[in-house]
């Protein structure tokens, strides 16, 4: 019986889950889907690997559908979906490893009950993605999980990149920064060792623009800076997150508006970014058709952000060889991407705009001094891969 593995990334209102088969030299996908308007009017839909749909189920509008149901439902869809072949485990997206998890971890009650308590330090996310694993474990007891996390590809931070400048009680406490969108940006780094191994071996930034977004500085594919730190809203400016801000703006809603903290939190999560600016949409797609010029003052504050970012990790990183552009934005956004090129066109980028419009996977001139890349991203690739190496130990190592 050949073997498969499921991977799975949970969030509040949506689940993305994706079916791999192991292959003699590394895993093929086998079904990819997500289930969306969890809590509203749940709607599943499951695509074939040519993207061809192979099966789609709404439940009613209103539907109290628990965790338990609903991953039982989708358990044995995979069961059906992969017959013949043995699940050998899942795998989840865990946002937070904090500092003591940094390498893709079996779960089992400690480990559980040590993620929980790192839940407050990413509310949005964190407890979506144990209650997955927990329904899961509710229904398939004996089937292992593996839990990976955003924040592990940043763990090699050098102590001064993970420090804000606050007391060394709350940094030892926690309180530091850690860095997300590890997974994509491992997935990224492999990838571009395979694509570009000289460019691999020097100074690169990635940039995952999706939803949420951030700026990473690899160092021979390792990551020695991030533009996200604390919490998934430092940085840069997001779909409707804020990214960085003057802690004094949190103190002034506090104490003169008397906002409270979870007003704060709403204000900071869900109505800020290219939301906030544009009083439009946080969708960059709408964004970019849309004529109003609040949404042209967004998408420049946005590109304008990342450009400023981007300058800090160049002189965290001593200069620049490579940018790479990926997530839904970075793939997708042929004129985001000119945005921020010409922003950086400081440090001899020069874009060839008919390859970035024809959405080349090389997006600069010859004559460039940075070369610069488009890379999609394959986070549930990447989970199971982690997922492999840990679970069959003896098997040539997957890359
Ligand atoms: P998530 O963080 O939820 O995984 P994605 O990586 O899917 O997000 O990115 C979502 C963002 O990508 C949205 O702002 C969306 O508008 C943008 N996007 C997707 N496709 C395109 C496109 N063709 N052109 C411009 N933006 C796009």
């Amino acid at each position: 019986m050949s073997q498969a593995v499921a991977c799975i990334n949970a969030g509040s209102s949506s689940i993305k889950f994706a079916l791999f088969m192991l292959g003699k030299d590394g895993v093929e996908p086998a079904g990819a889907g997500k289930i969306e308007g969890i809590g509203t009017a749940p709607h599943l839909i499951a695509r074939e690997p040519d993207g061809r749909i192979s099966t789609e189920r709404r439940w009613p509008q209103g539907a109290a559908l628990s965790h338990e149901a609903l991953f039982g439902d989708l358990l044995g869809w995979m069961r059906e979906h992969l017959t013949g072949q043995e699940v050998i485990g899942i795998g989840h997206r865990v946002v937070h490893g904090g500092t003591h998890f940094f390498a893709p971890a079996i779960v089992d009650d400690a480990l559980l009950e040590a993620l929980d308590a790192l839940s407050p330090l990413a509310p949005l996310h964190q407890p979506h993605n144990l209650a997955a694993i927990r329904a899961i474990r509710a229904v398939a007891p004996d089937l292992p999980q593996v839990a990976c996390f955003d924040t592990a590809f940043h763990h090699g931070h050098a102590d001064l990149a993970t420090r804000f400048a606050l007391p060394r009680a709350l940094h030892d406490e926690g309180v530091r920064r850690y860095g997300f969108h590890g997974l994509s940006y491992d997935y990224v780094s492999r990838r571009l060792r395979e694509l570009d191994p000289g460019l691999a071996a020097g100074r690169v930034i990635a940039a995952h623009l999706g939803n949420g977004a951030s700026l990473c500085a690899m160092l021979a594919g390792t990551s020695v800076d991030s533009s996200m730190g604390f919490t998934a809203l430092e940085g840069l400016m997001m779909g409707t997150r804020c990214g960085t801000l003057d802690p004094g703006v949190i103190l002034y809603l506090l104490q003169q508006k008397g906002v409270s903290a979870a007003e704060v939190e709403d204000l900071l999560y869900h109505r800020s970014g290219l939301l906030g600016v544009s009083g439009i949409s946080g969708d960059m797609r709408d964004l970019l058709a849309s004529a109003d010029p609040h949404a042209r003052e967004a998408i420049d504050l946005f590109t304008w952000r990342i450009a400023r970012e981007a300058g800090a990790l160049v002189s965290t990183l001593g200069g620049l060889d490579g940018i790479v552009f990926t997530a839904g934005i970075g793939e997708n956004a042929p004129q985001v991407r000119a945005l921020v090129c010409e922003r950086l066109a400081w440090l001899g980028i020069e874009l060839d705009h008919a390859a970035n419009r024809g959405h080349a996977p090389l997006i600069n001139t010859s004559a460039s001094r940075v070369a610069v890349r488009v890379i999609p991203t394959d986070e549930e690739r990447m989970i199971a891969l982690h997922m492999i190496n840990l679970l069959l130990p003896t098997r040539e190592e997957v890359a």
